[in-house]
């Protein structure tokens, strides 16, 4: 360091000195950047800075005295970081402390330190005299030491999580990050607890991911727009956007006049509002009532979150936004979601609940229903599911080529169970009950009526057995020892019962094939209750990307609240129905 920037320093320090310790009105966020951000090429608009009328609450808060956890979800390119750039400037001449701006990665954060941060920063003509000042060596892209302060760019990731204390934390597109990654870059502002700054941005990300929860831990704030005509005051719907529905013609929408003729629709006065600039500003005018909604009562103390879609900050361009959603729609009714969870996320900024994309269940093959056996019977089994106060059965029909469903049903009570049984005239020995959760009273009931007690195991791969000579991979077998329950009934038929151990990983993968209709011994009715179709359906393979190398991993998830009881149930009957040699387990 030369003499003289030693001595540039020093004065600047001194200044800051008298400038922080001399009692003064700070004025708000939003206030300072109109007088002190001189908007410059890294915008589509230039010229001295006028905050977005969403974008002002959310600045502001930034402001006030004492620790904040701030929440922003938002879609993409609707201002969302530009609320940050503009938090980190006002901190730098109001607030300093050592400041860390993270992205999701190395070339996210180079690219935005190059393109948008230095030029943000220079930009501001009260802060380019810190620029003048600074020796060549505390001036890089990703790093800018200011003499009472620096500023880093950095990638989310762990080893950019622990080193030193933090005063500002910017999170940007907290989307991309790996789980768990953001308390961990939290961790950073411990020492700074009574007055640091948590800034979260991000497009909707996943239902129940660290920002999904992160958002609905604040203040819950939605962006309200207000009705030019009728004055109502209320959060847009993208069911609100129309367009001509004269534009389908022969099944086929004419994209360029769904973008022309694209409105919104005022839920209250049903009138048609024009997507243009105009509209935009007086929708979303402050004067006019547009504003957040109250902030919700259970919001975490400090802890505010913000949202808009891009019905506010893209009115201009909703034409473009209809065409995105028709092509998502249809891209959907081919079963592909990806573009339909992309206009979600990213232009909804809602989170994207995985819902099981429809399929079919096997084809119903002969026409039948329920109820009606498989010629050729030769044996019929029925499988339980317990719950804390109900059960699930099912009760399949076997011959020694396909099977058949014969009776579905949600029970209410043990002996309810018993009758289903008696009336579907199932051996004592071909009820199947599953002991992972209540195991006692079910080995109770298997001693009281004959049953099969059976447990879940994982067991990727199946159990290897020997058959005849030859090992193979089983989905099931018996268990050695025979459970006892603490109690026997009186009545009971015996005093422990056979115990039937189930791959839950071969049995689902078996099941997955059967259920699209892959396997001729297995079929459904063509009256299945609808119980029967959603539980089937919850159950899904899916593949996840290994966060380290980007390999596919398989998981399976229940999706949905229906519950996955009558797919464990037809689980089980497949390994039992390999156990009773009814027919090879194909797979
Ligand atoms: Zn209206």
């Amino acid at each position: 360091m030369t003499h003289k920037s030693i001595n540039t320093c020093d004065r600047e320090l001194r200044r800051i000195d008298a400038e922080v310790f001399q009692p003064r009105a700070i004025a708000s966020v939003s206030e300072w950047a109109r007088a002190n951000i001189v908007v410059g090429s890294w915008s589509s608009r230039t010229g001295s800075y006028e905050p977005d009328p969403w974008t002002i609450q959310p600045m502001d808060t930034l402001g006030i005295v004492g620790p904040r956890r701030i929440i922003i979800v938002a879609p993409a390119g609707g201002g969302k970081s530009t609320i940050g750039e503009v938090f980190v400037s006002w901190a730098i001449e109001n607030a300093p402390g050592l400041t860390a701006w993270y992205t999701p990665t190395e070339k996210t954060t180079k690219e935005f330190a190059e393109t948008r941060l230095m030029r943000f920063l220079s930009a501001c003509p009260s802060l380019s005299r810190w620029f003048d000042s600074m020796p060549r060596h505390a001036r890089r892209n990703e790093a800018l030491h200011f003499p009472h302060m620096s500023l880093l760019a950095l990638p989310a990731n762990v080893s950019n999580a622990q080193s030193k204390h933090l005063r500002h934390l910017v999170m940007d597109e907290t989307h991309e990050y790996a789980p768990g990654m953001v308390s961990m870059l939290e961790n950073r502002t411990r020492e700074y607890r009574h007055n640091c700054t948590k800034l979260l941005i991000s497009t909707g990300s996943e239902e129940g991911d660290q920002t999904d929860v992160a958002w609905h831990d604040g203040t819950k704030q939605r962006w309200q727009i207000v009705c030019p005509i009728c004055g109502h005051v209320h959060v847009p719907k993208w069911e609100n956007v129309r367009w001509d529905p004269e534009a389908k013609r022969e099944g086929i929408w004419d994209k360029r006049r769904v973008a022309e003729s694209t409105h919104y629709t005022c839920p209250s006065c049903s009138a048609e509002i024009a997507a243009n600039s105009a509209n935009a500003i007086k929708i979303n005018s402050i004067s006019r009532g547009a504003g957040y909604t109250e902030p919700a009562a259970d919001a975490v103390p400090r802890t505010w979150s913000f949202h808009w879609n891009c019905i506010t900050s893209g009115f201009d361009n909703l034409g473009a936004n209809a065409v995105d959603f028709i092509n998502a729609m249809a891209s959907a009714r081919r079963g592909g979601v990806e573009l339909m969870k992309d206009f979600t996320q990213k232009l909804l900024a809602e989170a994207w609940a995985d819902k099981p994309p429809e399929i079919s269940i096997a084809k119903p093959t002969n026409g039948y229903k329920l109820g009606e056996p498989v010629p050729d019977e030769c044996l019929r089994l029925m499988a339980v599911d317990c719950q804390q106060t109900h059960f699930w059965a099912v009760v399949r029909s076997y011959s020694r080529t396909t099977s058949r469903p014969l009776a579905v049903a949600r029970l209410e009570s043990r002996e309810s169970v018993r009758e289903f049984q008696i009336a579907n005239r199932v051996a004592d020995n071909g009820v199947l009950i599953d002991s992972g959760h209540f195991t006692d009273s079910v080995y109770t009931a298997c001693c009281r009526y004959g049953w099969v007690a059976t447990k879940g195991e994982s067991v990727a791969g199946g159990y290897v057995i020997e058959k005849d000579g030859v090992k193979l991979r089983a989905p099931c077998r018996v268990s050695e020892s025979r459970p006892a329950p603490q109690f026997i009934e009186p009545g009971s038929v015996q005093p422990s019962c056979d115990l039937l151990l189930v791959s839950e990983e071969l049995t689902s993968q078996v099941l997955d094939r059967c259920r699209s209709g892959k396997l001729d011994s297995w079929s459904v009715a063509d009256d299945m209750p609808e119980s029967y179709t959603e539980q089937m359906n919850a159950r899904r393979r899916i593949m996840k990307r290994n966060t380290r190398d980007g390999s596919p991993e398989w998981e399976w998830r229940t999706f949905g609240k229906c519950g996955e009881h009558l797919w464990d149930c037809e689980r089980v009957l497949l390994a039992a129905a390999y156990e009773a040699g009814v027919y090879d387990f194909e797979h």
